[in-house]
């Protein structure tokens, strides 16, 4: 029997996109434009093409229109950070979405860098990680920014905590680490070069599993009373926590799905909206 409270993504998710709707048609009554993101996909890869379709509708039932830009499989760097910067340069646009991955033959950095700050609702350019590292305003990475969300939903105190992530992404486990650091949490970055990852995770406090390996993260592994995270997304539901033997000693443990996955999704429509705000004058 599991002892861990659950921590329900989907329902804090559908919390935020409730408030972000009435926010979007607040903005789009009183300036005449609806918010706009742009999503910007290069080939066809099955997961990528559901992953913005998903995206896509939840705009729709957020009341934020979504352009979408569908470019072939080999587009050029060049071409792809043309495509960039005419949606920077559009005022109709308001957020910039590009799915990752865009290919092997593609910079996929330099791509980053052709979407404008202001734009970058999903968090990706050297400029947005730089603002939330040292806590400006800016556009939080959307999953790293979802997990915040989720730990303050349920109360989470994180500063003295010791936490520590499994995994050292651009788009997920650098930035979630810079976000708990803020926080006064004491982190740790663990990868693949990490020796008794075991070790170190039984010393935290919080543990975000951000990883792509499925149950890496065993349940004798877990601090008793720890809060376990979990950010992996595996061929059949399945996270990088061993999610049975890790709630039976965890107090506050994210299922898969419903856990962080829907939160990624709303951070980036209210991001979108926030953009819109600023760029529309509200
Ligand atoms: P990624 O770019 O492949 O990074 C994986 C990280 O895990 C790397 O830093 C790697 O270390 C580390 N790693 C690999 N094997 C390891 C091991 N055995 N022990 C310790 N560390 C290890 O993956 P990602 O894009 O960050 O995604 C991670 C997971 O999160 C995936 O399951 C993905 O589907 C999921 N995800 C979910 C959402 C969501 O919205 N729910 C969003 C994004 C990603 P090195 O740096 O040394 O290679």
């Amino acid at each position: 029997m599991s002892q861990a409270r659950l921590m329900d993504g989907t329902a804090l998710a559908r919390r935020i996109v409730e408030r972000t709707a009435r926010r979007a048609a607040e903005l789009t009554g009183r300036t005449g434009t609806a918010p706009c993101l742009a999503t910007v996909l290069v080939g066809a890869d099955p997961a990528s093409v559901t992953y913005v379709r998903m995206k896509q509708n939840r705009c729709r039932t957020a009341g934020i229109v979504s352009r979408h830009v569908e470019l072939p499989a080999e587009t050029s760097t060049g071409e792809l950070v043309a495509a960039l910067r005419s949606l920077s340069q559009d005022p109709a646009v308001h957020g910039i979405l590009l799915q990752h991955p865009v290919g092997e033959h593609v910079d996929e950095r330099a791509a980053f860098e052709a979407i404008a700050p202001e734009k970058d609702v999903d968090g990706v350019t050297f400029a947005s990680f730089a603002t939330m590292s040292f806590g400006g305003p800016g556009f939080v990475s959307c999953t790293p920014g979802g997990i915040l969300r989720l730990l303050d939903a349920y109360d989470v105190d994180l500063a003295g905590k010791r936490a520590v992530v499994v995994g050292r992404s651009a788009i997920l486990g650098k930035p979630v680490g810079m976000l708990l650091l803020a926080r006064d949490a004491t982190v740790t970055y663990c990868h693949s070069r990490t020796r008794d990852l075991a070790s170190v995770v039984r010393e935290a406090d919080v543990v975000v599993a951000a990883v792509g390996r499925p149950r890496l993260i065993k349940g004798e592994d877990v601090k008793p009373g720890a809060v376990v995270i979990d950010a992996g997304y595996n061929p059949g539901n399945v996270g990088d926590v061993d999610f049975d033997s890790a709630a039976l000693r965890a107090s506050l443990i994210t299922p898969v799905p419903g856990g962080v996955g829907p939160m990624t999704i709303a951070t980036l429509l209210e991001q979108t909206v926030d953009a819109a705000a600023r760029q529309l004058g509200g």
